[in-house]
């Protein structure tokens, strides 16, 4: 899907416009600042248009903070989406921190909409108008808390968003796009060299800016494979706070645009909440999935103990991965991944013909009923594969199967047709 992305100063009314635009209905919120936001992608909809929204500014940086984290967003949002939202405050006027990002905006070739924001009646259109001045062309007036303006905003997007995304490379029979994802020293950017080879074009764009090209083609395992977002990777973002959100934001970015992620953990340290936190990322954009034991040279019998029980403990939800060990430095079994990519992507382009899928289910509903609740036993009528990449199902059912229930279907499912390396989505539709 086209990826339409949101950037601007903390307040400026950000996340009321990603409600607006996604018609929900909850007000927002957050007036409190510091407030973080974990998710980041939501996939929006306007005149039967499909399209990702990512909000950048789930980090709400203190006062010294601002600039670099503003800086950061429209580094992603420049980046890895196909059209930029640039939220000013008509009220408040264009700030320095807002003429530093215009300056960054105008370089990046990508279609940017100048979102004059807090226009709430037509009195206040003037403030909207001097706008102009940033140079980023006709400023949008809008209301996002009361909707003015928002309509006619979307339609002006909704002209120049191209049908399938540029950044995502979206077509088909191209090299398979696969994101390098992990903590800081993990170890990612020592597997890229690896893979890559230390020398590569660094494309001059613009003038009197070195910029390196966001994606690479590496060659793996007698496969050309593309890597996502190795800007990202490269440069090294050294920030006083925000780290991790800025590391996140990259992330779920750069997720958009894979269809299958490797993500690094370092053998010599234990599984972290950050490890698990980036795996639930890859979950929750239901991208592919490999997990790679890096560092795997530095690694001794006491710590192998160790690591086992924690994955154990840790990746249980994730035990349908495959797994690889590997040594990013020394190059040792890094074609490894090439299998374990192969079959992650093979899992999660699979389909199931109705027929087949259907027989599985009167075997397992046979074999292991639905439990009776309340007097009643919810019955699965008739199931359908909606979707591939990553395999979606639809169960049609005469009551809510319970969720044990559901994760028995899941597990059965694994075990008759594999689907290693992709998630499994079940959706269901009830019949009364
Ligand atoms: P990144 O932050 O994820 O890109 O991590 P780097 O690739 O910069 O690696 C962080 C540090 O770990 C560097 O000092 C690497 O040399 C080291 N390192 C990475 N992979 C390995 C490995 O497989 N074995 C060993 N011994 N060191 C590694």
């Amino acid at each position: 899907l086209p990826v339409i992305a949101i950037v601007g100063r903390p307040n400026v009314g950000k996340s009321a416009l990603v409600n607006r635009i996604l018609g929900r209905r909850e007000a927002v919120v957050e007036d409190t600042p510091g407030v973080t936001r974990d998710r980041v992608s939501y996939k929006g909809e306007w005149n039967d248009r499909r399209f990702t929204l990512v909000d950048t500014g789930g980090w709400e940086p203190d006062a010294r903070g601002i600039d670099a984290s503003v800086a950061a967003q429209a580094e992603v949002a420049i980046d890895l989406c196909d059209v930029v939202l640039f939220v000013v405050d008509a009220m408040v006027g264009a700030t320095s921190t807002d003429e530093q990002v215009v300056r960054m905006l105008r370089r990046a070739g990508r279609p940017v909409f100048l979102v004059a924001n807090k226009v709430d009646d037509s009195r206040q259109e003037p403030e909207a108008a001097a706008l102009w001045n940033l140079g980023l062309g006709e400023p949008h007036p809008v209301s996002a808390i009361h909707g003015r303006g928002v309509a006619d905003l979307l339609d002006d997007i909704m002209k120049v968003l191209p049908t399938v995304s540029a950044v995502a490379k979206d077509e088909v029979g191209g090299p398979r796009r696969v994101a390098i994802l992990g903590r800081p020293n993990v170890g990612k950017s020592s597997l890229l060299n690896k893979s890559a080879g230390e020398e590569r074009v660094v494309v001059n764009e613009l003038a009197g800016t070195t910029r390196d090209p966001v994606d690479e083609q590496v060659e793996l395992g007698g496969k050309v494979w593309r890597f996502v977002d190795t800007a990202g990777i490269r440069r090294r973002v050294h920030m006083a706070q925000g780290a991790d959100f800025y590391a996140s934001l990259r992330t779920s970015a750069a997720l958009e645009k894979a269809e299958v992620a490797v993500v690094l953990l370092d053998v010599t340290q234990p599984i972290s909440e950050q490890d698990v936190r980036i795996i639930d990322l890859v979950l929750e954009s239901g991208r592919a999935l490999v997990l790679a034991f890096n560092k795997w040279d530095l690694l001794d019998d006491e710590r192998r103990r160790y690591l086992e029980r924690e994955v154990e403990q840790d990746l249980a939800h994730v035990a349908w991965a495959p797994r690889v060990n590997i040594s990013a430095r020394t190059g040792r079994h890094i074609e490894k991944l090439v299998p374990a990519l192969e079959l992650a992507l093979e899992s999660w382009d699979t389909r199931i013909p109705t027929g087949k899928f259907n027989a599985f289910l009167a075997e397992l509903t046979a074999a292991h009923p639905h439990p009776v609740r309340g007097g009643k036993q919810p019955r699965v009528l008739f199931g359908t594969q909606a979707a591939s990449r990553p395999p979606t199902f639809v169960l049609f059912t005469t009551g809510f199967l319970d969720p044990g229930y559901r994760r028995y279907i899941q597990r059965r499912l694994r075990e008759i047709y594999g689907f290693e390396g992709s998630p499994i989505v079940l959706n269901m539709r009830v019949r009364e």
